[in-house]
């Protein structure tokens, strides 16, 4: 008799354990591809930069529209063009942070990821900027790393459309798949360099496009402020 109870305490208190650890996971360490949110608002999200051909492009659109986006910044872009960072800055879009050398974190020793996050962030102080936003190269995670880098300080960030301007699309058919997929809370992922030349004038006419429709454009930071699953 004696044995079962003592068998019951432990089986309940392995399930609390269990309940509280899956708690803490979800509270603080979930990947997030879309915020839940009845507000008509989205986040435009630019990974791979900066660059060249497309960070200036970028910035002036941005700016003549008046919307704000976050630029997920490569650490190996950032040190070769310093300069464009400093113009992200300026500009006061949101700087987040995809790693320093476009390794799939997932297979990355651990050490190995914090070590590159460390160098980018190097980079951004330079800039009064600590990035608490990261986005896995390849879109590449498992609970574990999201726990690790949620304690590492960083929320990751995923997205809920995914118009592939990295394929050298027209500026055309990048619009029209964004305002397809666009939805309250939404996370638009858009790509810097060669590949995405088209994309600037992509985000001119996805701005125009669906303020028509009554969308506000946010940083990925504002958009997580809008949960309304949260207590
Ligand atoms: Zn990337």
């Amino acid at each position: 008799m004696k044995h079962r109870s003592w068998a019951i305490y432990l089986a309940v208190g392995a399930l609390a354990a269990l309940v509280a650890v899956s708690h803490a996971l979800q509270d603080h360490s979930r990947a997030v591809k879309t915020v839940p949110t009845s507000r008509k608002i989205i986040a435009l999200t630019f990974d791979d930069g900066p660059h060249p051909q497309t960070t200036s492009p970028l910035l002036t659109v941005l700016e003549a529209k008046k919307a704000r986006a976050t630029f997920f910044l490569l650490g190996e872009n950032a040190a070769r063009y310093p300069g464009l960072v400093a113009a992200v800055a300026a500009a006061g879009q949101e700087i987040a942070s995809h790693g320093y050398r476009h390794e799939f974190p997932n297979r990355q020793p651990r050490e190995e990821l914090f070590a590159d996050l460390a160098r980018l962030e190097t980079l951004l102080a330079a800039v009064g900027v600590r990035p608490t936003l990261f986005r896995p190269p390849g879109g590449g995670y498992n609970d574990l790393l999201v726990a690790d880098l949620a304690a590492r300080g960083y929320a990751t960030i995923l997205w809920s459309v995914d118009p592939r301007d990295w394929e050298r699309r027209s500026a055309a058919s990048i619009t029209a798949a964004v305002v397809r997929g666009a939805a309250p809370g939404g996370i638009v992922l858009l790509h810097e360099g060669d590949c995405a030349a088209n994309t600037p004038a992509a985000v001119a006419a996805i701005i125009d496009r669906l303020r028509a429709e009554g969308y506000e454009f946010v940083t990925v930071s504002e958009l997580l402020q809008y949960n309304e699953n949260q207590p």
